[in-house]
């Protein structure tokens, strides 16, 4: 008699699952960036969703209910970013905790400039954590999912700190290739985050990204994935940087944004 491994049990199960037609529909009309992606792509992705959702732990804040639906647009936002990446990037991804709306945490905290520490109430859309849940707050990933190019994206901010996390460190850098590309990294990142904690003129992203490397990273791939012809035409290095990082060239998927003001995608862009 012969056992089948655990993985490939687990490979098979995988495999027996199917992508709902419903979840197809839902993510068409719900996160407008499905819609850019390749038969390819969203074929690979319908696949990543489906194992995420049925493979980490989910759990509903007291008092709201969470449905599949919502478990699929979260998950299939957070797989877009490790589309490319090889392994299980989400390894350290355990339970998704999702709140109705922004949490309000209390308790002291560190500012992240020159070690003051503040008390003040602190409203935050999410959170990740070493060996903690990651979370999020329902009614900002709806909404973002909506505005898919505003530039801010509660899901992908939140899980590039997991992919951060991965070598231990929450410290702008995930695991990298070879040393080259590191070197090139901390090069681009280490200009960028300077000229955004300085307030130079001409910063793309918003300035939640000057508090510590982590968030820079994590702010940069929202606009990465969100505002990606804006950043490759303004930040080209960083750019370049983080499609070494992710294998993706999310630019790409606008092929008319280029056409400037008649562009039907412009409006889109600045709604
Ligand atoms: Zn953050």
């Amino acid at each position: 008699m012969r056992f089948e491994s655990r993985r490939k049990r687990r490979q098979r199960e995988l495999a027996d699952l199917v992508f709902e037609p419903s979840w197809r529909i839902m993510l068409t009309a719900r996160w407008p960036h499905w819609q850019r992606l390749s038969d390819a792509e969203r074929s690979r992705l319908e696949d990543l969703t489906k194992a995420f959702v049925a493979e980490k732990r989910w759990e509903a804040a007291h008092g709201f209910e969470l449905t599949e639906a919502m478990q699929v647009l979260i998950a299939a936002q957070a797989c877009l970013l490790v589309l490319e990446l090889d392994g299980d990037p989400f390894r350290g991804v355990t339970t998704i905790l999702v709140h109705p709306t922004t949490l309000v945490l209390v308790g002291q905290r560190s500012t992240g400039t020159g070690g003051l520490v503040s008390s003040d109430p602190y409203p935050i859309l999410g959170q990740a954590q070493f060996g903690g849940p990651t979370i999020v707050a329902w009614d900002a990933v709806s909404y973002d999912a909506r505005h898919p190019w505003r530039g801010q994206n509660v899901v992908y901010h939140e899980f590039a700190h997991k992919l951060d996390m991965l070598d231990g460190l929450l410290d702008g850098t995930p695991p990298l290739v070879d040393d080259a590309m590191r070197r090139r990294w901390v090069e681009v990142f280490t200009r960028e985050f300077n000229a955004l904690r300085r307030g130079l003129p001409g910063n793309l992203l918003r300035d939640y990204g000057a508090e510590n490397p982590g968030e820079f990273f994590a702010v940069a791939t929202e606009y990465y994935f969100s505002k990606p012809v804006e950043m490759r035409a303004q930040k080209p290095d960083l750019y370049a940087a983080l499609s070494g990082f992710y294998r993706q060239d999310p630019a790409a998927r606008f092929p008319t944004v280029a056409l400037a003001a008649e562009d039907p995608m412009s409006g889109t862009a600045a709604s």
